[in-house]
């Protein structure tokens, strides 16, 4: 499989940058892991987005699906002679939320339904999706948010993890242990300060001590804004983390 970054910050986006977008492509099938502002737009810049098969979505966060609705636009506006369907995974109650705000934006309530094949997964399933199998696991967030792995049927013994949004947790030590490549939030620059209280999510550091938990092969820090800096958050992941690490940028692709 091939990931490619397309967009990586958090819920404001980067000077030109995109929220969370990550493109998965194992040869035969294209999958979209979420869609979040500016991400359409970076999509274009790497292929036809008329060819994805479908798009999975972490959580209900505007900075995690928002652009499913220039998307949808483009499915079902532009000046082309066929037209596809890719399929829309969302999580449970999604569908819901995502049409009520489309209609606020004015649209037409079919707009979303019209353009995507569009279901809601059971977190506790499998989704097939050509040849790519998704898995989820329950994270904790402000709102229900699931972790995503992908593996392609040519090499099912090769995974990739994305943690979506999340707080420091043990949800995922199972779910991703010795995963080739781990893809985990790193947005704040200090802790959260009240342990129980709502929190939701990671410092580099704590993402470090995650990928070290889970025996990540490889972590790669997203949700990441350019306002923080990136040299110092490779210091504090590395702290906790040995392996093979980064900070993602958009255009990054890893090969799992
Ligand atoms: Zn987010
Ligand atoms: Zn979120």
């Amino acid at each position: 499989m091939r990931i490619t970054v397309l967009g990586k910050s958090p819920s404001w986006q980067d000077a030109g940058g995109a929220c969370s977008g990550y493109l998965v492509d194992d040869g035969e099938t294209q999958a979209l892991i979420d869609c979040g502002s500016g991400v359409f737009s970076k999509l274009r810049t790497v292929g036809d987005y008329a060819d994805l098969d479908a798009i999975v979505v972490s959580h209900m966060h505007a900075d995690h699906f928002i652009d499913l609705i220039p998307f949808a636009c483009g499915l079902t506006y532009a000046p082309r002679d066929a037209r596809r369907r890719p399929q829309l995974h969302l999580p449970p109650g999604g569908s819901e939320q995502l049409d009520t705000l489309v209609r606020g934006a004015g649209h037409s309530g079919d707009l979303i339904s019209g353009a995507f094949a569009l279901r809601e997964y059971d977190p506790a399933g499998a989704v097939t999706i050509g040849s790519l199998r998704v898995r989820f696991q329950a994270v904790p967030h402000f709102v229900p948010t699931y972790a995503i792995e992908l593996r392609s049927a040519a090499q099912p013994e090769r995974r990739f993890t994305y943690g979506a949004d999340h707080r420091a947790t043990d949800a995922l030590d199972e779910f991703a242990a010795a995963t080739d490549l781990l893809l985990l939030e790193a947005t704040l620059a200090h802790p959260e300060p009240d342990p129980e209280g709502l929190r939701g999510h990671l410092t580099p550091a704590q993402a470090g001590a995650l990928a070290a938990r889970c025996g990540a092969q490889r972590l790669v820090l997203t949700h990441i804004s350019d306002e923080l800096d990136a040299e110092w958050a490779l210091a504090q992941a590395r702290s906790a983390f040995g392996g093979p690490l980064d900070v993602a940028r958009e255009g990054a692709v890893y090969d799992v």
